[in-house]
């Protein structure tokens, strides 16, 4: 099956009881049981809502993979995958990451006896250079937040499959209609569904995909032992929200690069990361690895003013100041200040990520009116 029939159809049957072509949304904690232990195979809602199993074969067959796990958050499936590990094991991270993650890995993960060293994966010595016996797993984003920069799945999957470690790709900025990472080697693919699954800004979830039956079961059993998942009506909102994937997707890739084309030539604009440009360092990686160049820009000004960076945001009408992205609407965001604050600045730095960058997650409004605002924030 094609990906759009997939993303309308696959895992979603007419309801059993009713032929509802919806899936129902299940808002129950409990399931009647006939005598005790002789049930329908749903016990208690934390453990199995029918819900959320569409949902979970739905994005399965979205990112070619055998099992799909919800969370209730991006970071709930993060916390499930990390909970693999027991102290003493090694993590390699990826330098450029979002904030959240490396929230999580540092000051949750780290107390508990994981170790985590974050590395810069735009030359994979370095990644090479890191592993040690003790290396349990790889870890990547691509493209990364916020500097769009491309990691190759299939030269790190070499690296990683050649010593038995895992590599977990985040697949957030691309979402499963532009990258399928597991096709590329990957072990285990992570999103936070928050942003272009659901798409409509309307929910917060995260999943995990993946192909190998014990990890996943163990996943599974952390989702229910741990508690972190989603309810029914997220799970209802995701299923609709998906329908449209592939549509939502093509209009972001087409208005990202029109406005992509038109900071580059903008004399009041430095720098334009979007790895649709030409001139990004990994555009021919970026055609290889991805189907399209995603939704995500983002540029600093002449200058480096942060005064100047902030003046521009605040003068948005169209586009919102806001945190989060892969929604309809458009909307900017100052990494320093939102999204990357829980990274020291030192670490932001040493990284590229300037203080005066701002990151647009372009929506799926008319572009002409998404430019129109630009011109008019930027003067
Ligand atoms: C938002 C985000 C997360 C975290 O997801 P939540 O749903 O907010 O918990 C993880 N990775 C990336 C790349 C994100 O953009």
């Amino acid at each position: 099956m094609k990906f759009a029939t997939k993303a309308i159809h696959a895992g979603v049957e007419p309801d059993p009881t009713t032929g509802a072509i919806m899936t129902p949304i299940y808002q129950t904690s409990t399931y009647v049981q006939e005598s005790p232990g002789k049930h329908k195979g749903y016990e208690y809602a934390r453990t199995q809502n029918p819900t959320r199993t569409v949902l979970q074969n739905n994005l399965a067959a979205l990112e070619n993979g055998n099992y799909g796990i919800c969370y209730s958050s991006g970071l709930g499936a993060t916390d499930a995958i990390l909970k693999l590990y027991k102290p003493g094991d090694e993590i390699i991270a990826s330098a450029d990451l979002y904030g959240g993650t490396y929230r999580i890995m540092v000051r949750v993960f780290q107390e508990y006896g994981l170790k985590f060293k974050f590395v810069g994966l735009d030359n994979l010595a370095n990644l090479e250079a890191a592993i040690t016996p003790a290396t349990k797993m790889v870890w990547i984003e691509t493209p990364t937040n916020p500097l769009l920069r491309l990691v190759d799945i299939k030269a790190v999957a070499a690296i990683t499959k050649a010593r038995n470690i895992r590599l977990v790709v985040d697949n957030t900025f691309a979402s499963p209609y532009l990258q399928n990472p597991l096709d590329l080697g990957a072990d285990i693919v992570v999103h936070s569904v928050t942003k272009y699954l659901g798409g409509h800004s309307d929910t917060v979830m995260g999943a995990v995909v993946l192909n190998d039956e014990e990890t996943a079961q163990r996943l599974a059993f952390i989702q229910n032992a741990c508690g972190a998942v989603p309810g029914p009506q997220d799970c209802f909102l995701v299923l609709r929200g998906i329908k449209t994937l592939h549509l939502r997707m093509q209009r972001h890739c087409e208005n990202a690069l029109k406005i992509a084309q038109f900071l580059k030539q903008h004399p009041k604009v430095s720098q334009v990361n979007y790895p649709g440009l030409e001139d990004h360092p990994q555009h021919e990686l970026a055609k290889e690895q991805m189907r399209g160049f995603g939704g995500m820009v983002s540029f600093t000004l002449h200058g480096d003013s942060l005064e100047e960076a902030v003046r521009v945001m605040e003068s948005f009408q169209v586009f919102s100041l806001g945190e989060s992205l892969g929604g309809v609407e458009s909307l900017c965001t100052h990494p320093a200040s939102m999204t990357h604050a829980s990274i020291p600045k030192e670490e932001r730095e040493k990284n590229g990520l300037k203080d005066t960058l701002i990151r647009l997650s372009v929506g799926i409004e008319d572009v002409d009116d998404l430019i129109e605002d630009l011109k008019q924030a930027i003067g």
